[in-house]
């Protein structure tokens, strides 16, 4: 079993033992996903990159809190979906890596100003 598999067996676990299925519709898990990625950047709204970056320790109990229950969603509405994320994730991998092949990289960098 992957760990995939296992983290969503325990969040089942959790779910079914308080009864919560009944509000896990796809549309619900899916809004909640937005919503737990709304609260991810409200730690980070009206700071600069750098800012986040230099204050990263203070800032990260919240960050694992808000990934955690991004993550946690995601992985609910995968298992409603039926859909093996670990096997969806390895297969979005080969088609972005046929879609930007590594000499296209390497000529975006050239032209990419950001790159610098
Ligand atoms: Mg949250």
């Amino acid at each position: 079993m992957s760990s995939i598999e296992s983290l969503t067996t325990k969040i089942i676990e959790f779910r079914d033992a308080r009864k919560w299925k009944k509000f896990h519709t796809p549309k619900n898990l899916a809004l909640s996903l937005v919503i737990e990625t709304g609260e991810l950047f409200e730690i980070m709204q009206w700071k600069e990159d750098q800012e986040i970056l230099t204050d990263i320790n203070k800032l990260k109990p919240q960050l694992e809190d808000e990934l955690a229950d991004i993550a946690i969603y995601l992985l609910l509405l995968a298992h409603e979906f039926d859909i093996n994320l670990a096997s969806a994730i390895q297969l979005k991998i080969a088609k972005n890596s046929k879609k930007y092949p590594l000499d296209k990289k390497a000529e975006f960098e050239k032209d990419n100003v950001l790159s610098e």
